[in-house]
């Protein structure tokens, strides 16, 4: 079967051959309809990130994938069964633990990034408890699952940290105009709470991204003129921010955008960056205006289905909007390359 693989040699991005997968006892072979794309991805190809599975000359990527059951092998699946594979896996002392994306660093592996083969190939084998069933009518977007649950994951997360008191957010800051800004955006603007909502970049018009900001309803805010902590003084106190850029310092610049009793959760892995800052005004700050800053990595089964829900409910035209390009995995230089046209590309198996 054919398969998009990183090699460990000279990290080289390349279409290879590989034997199809054999189930195991109790696993289920799947036929992999299409693989989304994102910046871990990407990471994963300048070496900026990920590892490779113990003892292999390759790494196969892909971990936003789509499939179909081929082969259900005695489990409770059946065939034709459409489903999204999670991304981590325990190695020992984990377990069979459900809340995988709460686990220890050195107690998983992420299938496609970290360790462990990915989906970016015709077929893939998995437990059961570690796919999550779609409709069908959500299959073609299913590349979207996985992105869609960090935001669900997220946002659960958010409101955990301000359960302990009464907190009415109406506003929301997205940081990061990438696929995963856009998309968290696209479910931003279907929540009750957020009447209003921005998006911040880098970049100036005419720009697509600029445009998808705009049809979702939200205000598009350039970093280079307005810079997060500028943001209540130009536009209003922010109550719940979503970080996706993994541009380090936003870290420290988010709570400066919230309101008293804001939160914001931080999705990017920038690895080490240094700058100089305030860290007195940093820590006065949360702490007068009881702010929270959370890191969220991962997501679970709950999250990937709270991230069904909604793709099921969302126009189909507006998800269309966001995928910029859908590549063979013979063409896959061109589905990993990124510019300012690009939002979300996909490899397809179909
Ligand atoms: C993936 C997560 C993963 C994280 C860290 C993200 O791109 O979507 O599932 O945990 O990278 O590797
Ligand atoms: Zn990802």
């Amino acid at each position: 079967m054919q398969a998009v693989a990183l090699l460990r040699e000279d990290r080289a991005l390349r279409l290879v051959e590989k034997p199809r997968p054999e189930p195991a006892d109790g696993e289920v072979l799947v036929r992999t309809l299409s693989v989304g794309i994102d910046g871990s991805d990407r990471r994963l190809v300048d070496g900026e990130i990920g590892e490779f599975p113990e003892g292999e000359d390759h790494l196969v990527l892909g971990h936003e994938a789509v499939g179909v059951v081929e082969n259900p092998n005695g489990t409770d699946l059946e065939c034709g069964d459409f489903v999204v594979p999670l991304v981590r896996r325990p190695t020992g002392d984990a377990g069979d633990s459900v809340e995988l994306d709460m686990a220890q660093p050195g107690t998983f592996v992420e299938r496609g990034i970290f360790g462990a083969h990915g989906y970016m190939a015709e077929f893939f084998t998995s437990q059961p408890e570690y796919l999550v069933t779609v409709p069908e009518s959500v299959a073609d977007y299913g590349f979207f699952v996985e992105p869609a649950s960090l935001v669900e994951k997220s946002l659960e997360q958010a409101f955990a940290a301000r359960s302990a008191f009464d907190w009415s957010p109406s506003t929301a800051l997205v940081l990061g105009n990438g696929n995963l800004g856009l998309l968290a955006l696209a479910r931003l603007a279907d929540r009750p709470e957020f009447d209003r909502m921005y998006c911040l970049g880098r970049r100036g018009r005419p720009d697509p991204t600029i445009d998808f900001v705009e049809a979702v309803g939200g205000t598009y805010v350039d970093s280079r003129e307005t810079p997060p902590e500028a943001i209540p003084e130009t536009y209003e106190p922010i109550d719940f921010a979503f970080e996706a850029t993994g541009y380090p310092n936003h870290s420290v610049e988010v709570p400066r955008a919230l309101a008293s009793n804001g939160v914001a959760t931080l999705q990017g892995i920038p690895g080490s960056a240094e700058t100089a800052i305030d860290i007195g005004e940093f820590h006065t700050d949360l702490v007068v205006e009881n702010k929270a800053l959370l890191g969220v990595v991962n997501s679970r089964s709950s999250h990937f289905e709270a991230a069904i829900e909604w793709l099921a409910e969302t126009d189909p035209e507006l998800l269309d909007t966001l995928v910029t390009g859908v590549f063979t995995p013979a063409a896959v230089d061109a589905a990993f390359a990124d510019d300012d046209e690009t939002m979300k590309t996909v490899v397809t198996f179909e």
